[in-house]
């Protein structure tokens, strides 16, 4: 059997690495349209290549992917962030999981990576064709296909698409004309810029518990919020930027957030802690004592902004001063107008339609005989490590060829 694999990235690797365990009589050719393989690995978590989570829990991983929730089920039951840890040590490659559930190689090196993918394609004679980019491929009426590269053109009897995502729609042209529905490509994971606000004079402050929600919109995240000289950043942004690619698209990345600075939704509990504050620090001015522990530089500036006079001390603050603080932490707003990429990671949200892919085998449901794997699918998670997770579940399950 002979199977070409389209894309020399994390999926087309993991999906013809699998085609060979599963086939290991088949011919494998990985068709690269660049000159070299792996670029995105190469520079994926800062150079350190953030491969997978620690997490192994099904149901908490499926919820990490903003577009694909159900269908990623499907596939982490056949291939989970365990198998990816398990095939990575097999081979050589030592993992470590950090704090925050981030997975990568003990090397600190995404080289490690690409060099056991690289030694393990050479071991299994899979041959990679670089600056041999796919134009077209058709059906052939034998039940194979024709791959045609710009000087060349190939029969095989099963093609495995993993050219991951494309910020352009023409860029499915090719496999739209194979009858697939294309959901329209759109960013994920950036970052919020605030040209117009003060905020960003305290560039460089963390608030590590607090959440964000889009006026007008059902997009809530929570987690850290790290300020930037441009607006915002942090885990809770990025994942409201996932969860909310399309809306804040359709937006035009023109929208006001509110942010909780301390990440609580229950009013009659923040006012408790503040009349707690009351009694207990009563002689203390508001500026030198910080409710949640709030970094000093975003109190001071929240007292500035909503007129609260630093001086005056807690018992003096009655109840309008009480509300005035609450409504300062737990109901802030800022207007956003535009975004940034986020340097470490950042997707396509939209690809090939899950109604036109089996979530079984990968397999298309409109074209037999071919499979697809990697961001390419209309699947994206947050970051974490679970957009290489996605590549390498769906690369494994495709390399199959059930
Ligand atoms: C800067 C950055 C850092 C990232 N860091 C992380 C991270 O640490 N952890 C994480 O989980 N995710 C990370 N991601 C996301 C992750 O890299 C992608 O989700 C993942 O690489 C997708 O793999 P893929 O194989 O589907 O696609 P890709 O890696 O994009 O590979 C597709 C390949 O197909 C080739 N190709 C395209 N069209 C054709 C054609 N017509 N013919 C032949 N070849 C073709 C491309 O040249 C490319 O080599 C990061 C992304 C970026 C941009």
């Amino acid at each position: 059997m002979k199977v070409a694999v389209i894309g020399g990235g994390a999926a087309g690797f993991f999906a013809a690495l699998s085609t060979k365990e599963h086939h290991p009589q088949s011919e494998v050719i990985l068709f690269e349209k660049s000159k070299n393989v792996l670029s995105k690995v190469r520079i994926s978590g800062g150079g350190r290549c953030n491969v997978t989570n620690g997490s192994h829990s099904i149901k908490e991983l499926s919820e990490s992917y903003p577009r694909g929730k159900n269908f990623m089920k499907n596939v982490l039951k056949t291939f989970n962030t365990k198998d990816t840890w398990n095939w990575f040590e097999q081979r050589g490659v030592s993992l470590k999981v950090e704090a925050d559930g981030r997975v990568f190689p003990m090397s600190n090196d995404s080289n490690t990576i690409i060099q056991c993918l690289l030694s393990n394609t050479k071991e299994k004679e899979i041959s990679i064709q670089i600056n041999k980019g796919v134009i077209s491929l058709q059906p052939d009426n034998k039940n194979g296909f024709v791959v045609k590269t710009k000087d060349h053109s190939h029969i095989f009897d099963k093609v495995i698409i993993a050219t991951g995502g494309s910020p352009k729609v023409q860029g499915f042209d090719w496999i739209k004309v194979l009858g697939h529905k294309i959901e329209k490509p759109v960013p994920s994971l950036f970052t919020f810029n605030m040209p117009d606000e003060p905020v960003k004079k305290l560039m460089g402050v963390v608030a590590s518990n607090a959440s964000v929600s889009v006026q007008g919109q059902k997009i809530k995240t929570e987690g850290p919020i790290l300020i930037t000289h441009w607006g915002m950043s942090g885990p809770a942004i990025l994942k409201a930027s996932a969860f909310g690619a399309r809306i804040l698209h359709d937006l035009d990345y023109q929208f006001n957030v509110n942010v909780n600075w301390v990440n609580q939704s229950n009013q009659e509990d923040v006012k408790q802690n503040l009349q707690s504050i009351l009694k207990e620090h009563s002689k203390k001015q508001l500026s030198s004592y910080r409710p949640y522990e709030l970094p000093d530089r975003l109190w001071q500036f929240l007292l500035i902004k909503n007129d609260l006079d630093g001086s005056k001390k807690w018992e003096d603050l009655g109840k309008k001063g009480i509300n005035r603080i609450i409504s300062s932490i737990c109901h802030d707003t800022y207007q956003v107008s535009g975004k940034t990429t986020f340097k470490e990671e950042f997707v396509t949200c939209g690809g090939i339609s899950l109604l036109d892919i089996n979530r079984k085998t990968m397999e298309s449901s409109v074209c037999p005989g071919l499979y697809f794997a990697g961001e390419i699918i209309d699947v994206d998670g947050i970051t974490g490590g679970y957009n290489f997770q996605a590549a390498w579940s769906t690369g494994y399950i495709a390399g199959k060829l059930q």
